[in-house]
């Protein structure tokens, strides 16, 4: 673990970049403190060893140029933040058509696991893409022949958008989830009795575990977030990866349900399209300007960074950057 402020020395900050390469390293010490209260997700076994009081941070711009903080450098499985890029991928695969029959697009004040509405209202479908209903039926719109294809071309998309060929998921916790997932287990089978889910129940689980267990950096998640700030092309290589379209639904779902019951909270207070982890990691961005990175794996009672969530908070509010 690092405890330094780094920036890219190739093209030394400048502007608005330089200002909060200034302030970053104060502000996420204090920010760190906020760990103290939280506590690290355990109930997938093999995230309870993370680190409970890291904290760190990589914001990246439009031209390469990134600053980071703390920690930035901490391996940590997406969890939940995959749920934005295998809604991005379905999207491709099935037009809004083919996925909005399949999982709503609305908040549920619910739990992210619970599958209380999945019995109660009429037709099934999960309410959003991302809770964990959502995302599992999402998992099964994937194309692809075998698991196997599925998860290959879910991890192919993820590379050229983190823009790392090497990106892999990280097997330990992909077993630990899969061995203990009796929620999720339980969400997927009465998905498929509604109708909902498409193909063998564990083949979909296989797909889903996989893509939560997608091992990143504060750096990966900067450089993704930042193809969602710049419309779906990546600003650094000029390639379209996604559709503006998609983007823009991706985006409202963030601010709508990306921070779990807290996404109203998190709206008012940093006002920036977010999405978080069970792992203790953020992406978020500044739409036509930065995307952003943060992990803090110590959780508040909503299941956010309590750390991550404070840095972000106070980083938008100084550097003005909420989008409302
Ligand atoms: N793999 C996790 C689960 O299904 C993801 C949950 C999350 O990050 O919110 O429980």
């Amino acid at each position: 673990m690092t405890d330094n402020h780094q920036t890219d020395r190739s093209h030394p900050p400048q502007g608005p970049l330089a200002a909060l390469a200034k302030e970053l390293p104060d502000w996420l010490e204090t920010s760190r403190i906020q760990a103290s209260s939280g506590r690290v997700a355990s109930y997938i076994p093999e995230l309870a060893g993370a680190p409970y009081n890291a904290l760190g941070i990589t914001v990246l711009d439009g031209q390469g140029v990134s600053v980071s903080a703390g920690d930035a450098e901490l391996r940590f499985t997406m969890q939940s933040i995959s749920k934005v890029f295998t809604l991005l991928l379905a999207l491709i695969d099935h037009g809004e058509d083919g996925v909005f029959t399949k999982v709503g697009m609305e908040p549920t004040g619910d739990d992210f696991n619970s599958m209380v509405k999945l019995e109660i209202v009429v037709p099934g479908i999960p309410f959003n893409p991302l809770i964990n209903a959502g995302a599992i039926s999402i998992s099964s719109l994937i194309k692809g022949a075998t698991p196997k294809e599925k998860s290959e071309r879910v991890l192919a998309f993820f590379r050229d958008l983190a823009g790392d060929s090497s990106l892999a998921y990280n097997e330990a916790v992909y077993r630990s989830e899969a061995a203990t997932a009796n929620r999720n287990r339980s969400i997927a089978y009465l998905l498929k009795a509604n109708r909902v889910l498409e193909g063998d129940v564990e083949d979909v689980l296989e797909v889903y575990f996989k893509h939560c267990a997608i091992e990143v950096t504060c750096g990966h998640i900067a450089r993704m977030a930042l193809v969602l700030a710049y419309d779906g092309t990546d600003p650094l290589t000029g390639r379209q990866l996604i559709p503006r379209r998609y983007v823009q639904i991706a985006k409202t779902f963030m601010i709508t349900c990306g921070m779990y019951n807290a996404s109203g909270e998190f709206a008012i207070r940093a006002g920036l399209p977010a999405k978080s982890g069970v792992s203790g990691g953020i992406l978020t961005l500044v739409p036509g300007r930065y995307g952003i990175g943060v992990v803090g794996p110590a959780l508040n009672d909503k299941g956010n960074s309590t750390a991550g969530v404070h840095l972000l908070e106070t980083i938008s509010q100084a550097m003005d950057w909420s989008i409302f």
